[in-house]
């Protein structure tokens, strides 16, 4: 047969009779597989051979399939892959460590969920890179699948691994676990590609990697030095339909994105530079996109996603149109904003949205201070603040959460003491409103620099340090209503050590994960003693990889063009310490380099912010 899961004498269902969550590997989603699904009627996958015309590419997520199915970008780029002529995608998860150990035992290899095919039979596994604390996962994934975790080991009968997404744009401390990186949308990299692989199937592992090596976006380590992102200028189609998780995931929920891009220029945030410039769908775009969804799936709530999904052109006439849908009424249909701004409009949003019961309100301020916002650019002030909250409180919300970063640099006692300070406003204005009920719960992460950002020089608070600015902030707190949550400080440390690494650390990577290392993310899993160990058999100091970078120091990743420039990054630095704010792209272009590189936003702002 060439299928090769067999429903009813397959070694892998005893396997998940004894797993805790068996769900997570068992497929049979509703959107799988089925005919017309990404409106390309689908086949059973076959096994692997030159001879064979279809391209089998596997998405691996390197974490649990409740997070990987509520990863939007990655079903998009499922659906995207299965309407490229001659491709055949199917995913695969990381195992829990429970699954890992009955794999092991049973000696069978990891399959793709949906096709239960075995991932070294692939011609493409491609990773989605979203967070340095799964990286040990990856190579989990690769043993369980008999593929040496090494490309050196590698030969012409191993499918090619490929990493995409933000870890791609800093693959240092990765490199020599891959053979490829896609460096920007996979929209733009991924046709090309997959036909270049396809058509040099029967070529020399060398031969095929350096034809790779000659597509626009994609990085082949060894042969280039240095490579050019490449993105769309215009939105992807929303997906004709989507995969319907057979288990409770995260978000479980239709989504469209309103647009790529932020206009906001937050100096901390890796993703609002290097998804430069804004690229935004049409509201009719995305009324029908969400409409078809919808109607398609049977999902009762929508989230309308973006990193700033307030700023959408089109936000209130897309909100308009769906509440002015008599099917959704009938249904209690809910839509979501998930990226939510604290200022008085988008509240007004979401309290126009929220047709059902009053749940939760999030916000970020991320810092206690004006002058702390002003260093990280956020662009929100106290009068906004305050404003949001009451507009919050008047409107009915009870609980209301709150995320702060500490360790931010220039930061003081005065701005820990701040956050404290907002959320006990919070309080009073909730009282005024005769609110006795409402809750406030804080949730403070330590800040990480990361590459691509002007804070990518700064250094990063130690463990002990972040340890005790937590008990500061928590010293301060004498309100019951307000409850305090931290991000633990050993994960935030790793994760600052991964995020500007450096090939020398992918000794320490390996070391760790023969060491047990596994879903560092995960606080139950995660044990810094192994890494403490890994870096030691390494001899490489991670404290190097936190502390304060020269200015003139030529990062690991420098050698990838993003199109926003290191003069921009030094310059809104340089602003960062002197307290000034950088304007909104949409009232004034700051000059990033993407000038020319399809912002159209630059077009109309006149002389750069400088
Ligand atoms: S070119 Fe100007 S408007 Fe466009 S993203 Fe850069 S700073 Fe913003």
């Amino acid at each position: 047969m060439d299928q090769i899961y067999q429903e009813f004498d397959d070694p892998y269902w005893s396997l998940l009779a004894q797993a805790k969550r068996p769900s997570r590997y068992c497929g049979c989603e509703w959107g799988a597989n089925l005919k017309g699904n990404s409106g390309n009627p689908r086949k059973p996958l076959s096994a692997r051979a030159s001879s064979r015309s279809t391209l089998l590419f596997c998405l691996a997520f390197p974490d649990v399939y409740e997070i990987g199915m509520s990863y939007y970008g990655f079903q998009i780029l499922e659906n995207f892959l299965n309407r490229l002529p001659s491709v055949q995608a199917d995913r695969v998860y990381c195992p829990w460590t429970d699954m890992e150990a009955l794999l092991r035992k049973s000696s069978l290899p990891l399959v793709s969920i949906e096709n239960k095919i075995p991932l070294y039979l692939f011609d493409i596994v491609g990773f989605t890179l979203q967070h340095e604390l799964s990286y040990t996962n990856i190579l989990t994934m690769l043993d369980l699948s008999g593929i040496p975790l090494r490309a050196t080991g590698r030969s012409s009968k191993h499918p090619l691994i490929i990493g995409g997404g933000c870890g791609a744009l800093v693959p240092g401390a990765i490199l020599p676990f891959f053979d490829m990186f896609c460096i920007g949308d996979g929209e733009e990299v991924l046709p090309e590609l997959c036909s270049c692989i396809n058509d040099t199937k029967s070529d020399s592992r060398d031969k095929r990697l350096s034809a790779c090596s000659k597509i626009p976006g994609v990085y082949v380590p060894g042969i280039q030095n240095k490579v050019k992102r490449v993105y769309s200028i215009n939105m992807p189609p929303v997906p004709e339909s989507l995969i319907v998780p057979s288990a409770p995931v995260v978000h479980d929920r239709a989504a469209v994105e309103l647009f790529r891009g932020c206009t906001r220029g937050c100096r901390f945030c890796q993703a609002g530079i290097v998804t430069r410039p804004v690229r935004e769908r049409s509201v009719t775009e995305v009324v029908n996109g969400i409409t078809n969804l919808v109607t398609k799936t049977g999902w009762e709530e929508a989230g309308l996603l973006s990193l700033a999904s307030c700023d959408f052109t089109g936000i209130e006439h897309v909100l308009r149109s769906l509440s002015g849908n008599t099917e959704f009424g009938r249904r209690g249909f809910k839509v979501s904003l998930p990226s939510l701004r604290m200022d008085a409009f988008s509240v007004e949003l979401a309290a126009g949205m929220e047709h059902v019961k009053r749940g939760s309100l999030t916000f970020a301020p991320e810092a206690g201070t004006q002058r702390l916002r002003n260093v990280i650019n956020k662009g929100i002030k106290d009068e906004d603040i305050d404003l949001s909250l009451e507009f919050a409180f008047s409107k009915g919300w009870n609980r209301i959460k709150l995320y702060f970063m500490m360790g931010l640099p220039t930061e003081t006692e005065e701005d820990l003491g701040g956050i404290i300070e907002i959320a006990a406003r919070a309080i009073r204005i909730a009282r005024s409103y005769k609110n006795k009920r409402a809750e406030i719960s804080i949730s403070v992460a330590g800040f990480v620099p990361k590459a691509h950002t002007p804070f990518q020089w700064e250094r990063q608070n130690s463990i002990s340090e972040l340890k005790e600015k937590g008990r500061m902030i928590k010293g301060k707190n004498k309100n019951r209503s307000i409850t305090l949550n931290y991000h633990s400080p050993e994960q935030t440390f790793l994760e600052g050590v991964y995020a500007r690494g450096d090939i020398k650390l992918a000794d320490a990577l390996e070391f760790a994960w023969r060491d047990g290392a596994r879903f560092d993310n995960w606080t139950e899993t995660f044990d810094l003693a192994r890494w403490n160990r890994a870096f030691e058999k390494a001899q490489v100091d991670p404290d190097s990889y936190t502390g304060e970078r020269d200015l003139a120091e030529v990062f690991s990743w420098d050698f990838i063009d993003l199109g926003v420039t290191k003069e921009f990054l030094l310059r809104e630095r340089d602003r960062a310490l002197s307290e000034e704010i950088t304007h909104d792209c949409r009232s004034a272009c700051s000059g990033c380099g993407m000038q020319g590189l399809g912002c159209s936003l630059s077009r109309n702002c006149g002389k750069p912010d400088k």
